[in-house]
């Protein structure tokens, strides 16, 4: 089977038919809509690199599943070189779209449901894992991209599922048939699912007894009947409408997220992966959340690279690039990125194999991870704010640019460095701007803040994996005490 570049992924998306709505509209030409299409072109970057003479190398890989050439984006990884390579692949996408590229999230659920459904299988009898290769041999011949579902909306946060005034605020199964179940629900934050081919559905939390019907996890076709997309809003969104679109700051790139609902959707029996084994669901739910907290030490370094070089540009082009305070904060930056990718390297070289036999994360160091980038893109951002200065937020429309009577004050005016060509000063403020406070800021500050977890989950997890006791043992042994 033949590896997809982005022209065939976008036309094999285009033929699923995939509806949103979006702006108070029901939209059904939704790959050409201008707010949509920069995240398409996301996501074909990363079956382009599967093509390209440099990058080809990094992004196919052997399946594991079967024996083919695979894009990597949907490898089950076999060894820690494999989840090393994992982070470079994403720090290369991060750095050549500038955004969130969206195909992280099913290779992350693949991974964590591989080896939770063997491990079910084992204790139960169950025969979700060999289903599960069927389902992921399929994905990978067809080089498909899947999203990964977890975040429920969750409602009245200080109480279970069960006990919720309306129990669909967690996704369950409403209906059980004798070849499937009838499932309910919403799940937000869906990055990638309007590009998506599939969709991997996990449980958002662990489940306790008497909350089988929330403990379930399937794989489904986002074009199913009974599924619905409401378009999320970003920050100044609606310049990609405008005639040039030459404020967005990112010209070909963006990412996009929705909130799915699932109206009684019904899931063929070959498609269920755990179904009321409630205490599988803690293990998937803290799997697939490591995986993704190892995938932001990639992603979004290769978008702080880019964060990083738009500053020093601005920098040169004001004349200030040799002002010692100005290079300090860019070090700074540089350091906060490579702490950030160096945490994504680290819990990758400290993998292990699972049970399954493909291999996991460090989960200690993926959530130290994750807990960084909760913080140093903020930082970053903080210091690209102060480095280009207020013009951030006061510059005027590049569609002046068009006009010859406004063109001579802004090409006046905004020339700064000798020789700096005062529209190209404009485009890089604006690409700066799109990731701090535009778009961009969405992938790049408040996912890095809640997407794979809020802070506090990492935290959670930091504190039962550090053997507080193993260590007080050794301060003991030192004191003899
Ligand atoms: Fe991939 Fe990063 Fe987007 Fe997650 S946030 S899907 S890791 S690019």
């Amino acid at each position: 089977m033949a590896l997809k570049n982005g022209r065939e992924y976008i036309e094999s998306i285009k033929s699923l038919g995939l509806e949103a709505h979006l702006l108070g509209e029901k939209v059904k030409s939704l790959h050409d809509h201008p707010l949509v299409a920069p995240s398409l072109r996301a996501a074909a970057a990363t079956y382009d690199c599967a093509h390209g003479e440099e990058t080809r190398g990094l992004f196919r890989v052997l399946s594991s599943l079967t024996g083919e050439e695979i894009n990597r984006f949907t490898h089950l990884h076999q060894s820690t070189e494999d989840l090393k390579n994992k982070v470079i692949m994403q720090r290369h996408c991060g750095n050549i779209t500038g955004c969130c590229f969206q195909r992280c999230v099913g290779l992350d659920a693949a991974n964590a449901v591989f080896s939770v459904s063997y491990e079910c299988d084992r204790k139960y009898g169950t025969a979700y894992h060999d289903r599960f290769r069927r389902y992921w041999a399929q994905v990978q011949r067809q080089d498909l991209m899947v999203d990964g579902a977890m975040t429920d909306p969750k409602g009245d946060r200080g109480k279970r599922p069960k006990e919720q005034r309306d129990p669909d605020m967690f996704l369950r199964v409403v209906e059980r048939k004798p070849n499937g179940v009838v499932v309910r629900g919403a799940k937000l934050h869906q990055t990638g699912m309007l590009n998506s081919h599939e969709m991997i559905v996990m449980p958002t939390i662990s489940m306790k007894s008497g909350e089988e019907d929330w403990a379930i996890c399937f794989s489904i076709p986002t074009n199913t009947k009974g599924i619905r997309q409401l378009y999320g809003r970003q920050a100044s969104d609606t310049r990609k409408m405008e005639r040039t679109g030459s404020d967005v700051g990112n010209p070909r790139f963006g990412g996009q997220e929705v909130m799915t609902v699932f109206e009684d959707v019904f899931i063929p029996e070959e498609r269920i992966f755990l179904n009321g084994e409630i205490d599988q669901s803690e293990k998937l739910v803290e799997r697939f959340a490591a995986y993704h907290r190892q995938s932001y030490g990639g992603c979004k370094t290769g978008v702080g690279d880019v964060l990083i070089g738009a500053t020093a540009l601005i920098a040169r082009m004001n004349g200030v690039e040799r002002a010692s305070h100005i290079r300090d904060k860019i070090v700074e930056m540089v350091h906060l990125n490579e702490t950030m990718f160096a945490c994504g390297i680290a819990c990758s070289a400290m993998g292990h194999a699972t049970q399954a036999g493909n291999y996991e994360i460090d989960m200690l160091l993926a959530n130290v991870c994750k807990l960084n980038v909760t913080r140093f893109p903020y930082e970053m951002a903080r210091l690209a704010t102060d480095v280009a200065g207020g013009i951030l937020g006061t510059l005027p429309g590049l569609a002046g640019l068009d006009d010859p009577e406004e063109r001579q004050y802004l090409e006046k005016y905004f020339a700064a460095a000798e020789g700096v060509d005062a529209s190209e000063r404009m485009k890089v403020v604006r690409l700066i701007e799109n990731l701090v406070t535009g778009p961009g800021a969405v992938g790049y500050l408040i996912e890095s803040m809640h997407g794979a977890g809020s802070p506090m989950a990492q935290r959670i997890m930091i504190g039962r994996q550090a053997d507080l006791d193993r260590k007080m043992d050794r301060a003991s042994k030192i004191l003899n005490i």
